[in-house]
């Protein structure tokens, strides 16, 4: 165990996201040793008590649990497998827990690779956003070993408020890819309504808070409602990120042979969006599509 025997986290990635979780770790009294590929992004958490970490090897040595949030699979891939990555030089603790949403295939890939050198891995994708992350009330989806999830738990309470293992390497990112296409379709339904409702000239802020009130209500339609209203589309959670998740979905969906015909659509209309030069925007900027389908010019 590390300082105060609270256990010390290798955290690799401190963007949108491992900012937050880093922070909250740290609250919580682990010791932190943090890196990302852009120097620039690590001093943030420096200031709060994290240690800048050369490599991810370097991030590995000494800690009871590596931590990955990264953009997508090859980027974990290329941590797990490089030149100083954590297969050469896994942490002591013998416990690697991935939190991006990647490839459910490539989990178990990672995870039978490691288990050969014996190192548990849990795949632990999140869901709850910026937001979420900052106020330490994630939704954490993991699949993995029974064994090595009840190590990784304590870690995630620091980060978390709902944590349920639901099931094998993998199932994780299932759960998280089946969130992925509600949000991305719940997103669409609700451009949808809005491009109806300001057709007919109804108040929109009205119109959302009657919704919010009936069977039509969701977390979407909450917290991004406002945004879309506005045409706020400063990125919390980026169209280009939205739309590398419903790759994954559908990917995962052809394997299966599962037809997945309204992920299709939203799909073209998210890389669409990101035609337009919005794929740094928030994914609320998907009703800027319906703002040119219906000839509506916004700045
Ligand atoms: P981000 O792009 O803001 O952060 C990713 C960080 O990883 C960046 O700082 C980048 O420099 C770093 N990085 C990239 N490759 C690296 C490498 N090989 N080694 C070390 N560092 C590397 O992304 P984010 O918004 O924090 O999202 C991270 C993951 O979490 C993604 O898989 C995303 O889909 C998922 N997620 C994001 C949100 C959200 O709202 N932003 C919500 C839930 C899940």
């Amino acid at each position: 165990m590390g300082r105060d025997d609270k256990g010390s986290v290798g955290f690799i990635g401190i963007g949108t996201m491992g900012r937050e979780m880093v922070r909250n770790l740290l609250k919580a009294g682990h010791a932190v040793h943090a890196f990302d590929l852009n120097e620039a992004a690590v001093p943030d958490v420096v200031k709060e008590g994290a240690v800048r970490a050369q490599t991810p090897a370097d991030a590995a040595l000494g800690a009871d649990i590596v931590i990955t949030m990264l953009p997508d699979t090859p980027h974990v891939e290329a941590t797990i497998n490089g030149e100083d990555g954590l297969l050469k030089s896994p942490p002591p603790g013998k416990l690697v827990v991935d939190m991006s949403t990647i490839s459910p295939v490539a989990v178990r890939r990672i995870h039978a690779d490691l288990k050969r050198i014996g190192v548990g891995f849990i795949d632990a994708p999140v869901s709850g956003g910026p937001v979420g992350a900052k106020n330490a009330a994630l939704s954490i989806m993991a699949g993995g070993d029974s064994g090595d999830f009840a190590r990784a738990e304590p870690f995630f309470r620091a980060m978390g408020t709902t944590i349920t293992h639901v099931g094998a390497s993998g199932a994780g990112q299932t759960v998280k890819l089946c969130n992925q296409l509600i949000c991305g379709i719940n997103i669409q339904a609700i451009c949808e309504a809005l491009a109806l409702g300001r057709a007919s000239g109804v108040d929109l802020n009205l119109l959302r808070r009657v919704l919010l009130g009936g069977s039509a209500a969701s977390w979407m339609l909450d917290k991004l409602g406002p945004a879309m209203i506005e045409g706020d589309v400063s990125a919390g959670f980026r169209i280009d990120l939205m739309l590398k998740d419903l790759r994954l979905v559908q990917e995962h969906a052809q394997a299966l042979n599962v037809p997945l015909p309204g992920t299709a659509l939203v799909t073209s209309q998210y890389v669409d969006a990101r035609a337009h030069g919005e794929g740094t925007n928030g994914n609320q900027a998907l009703f800027r599509v319906y703002d040119r389908m219906t000839n509506q010019v916004r700045d």
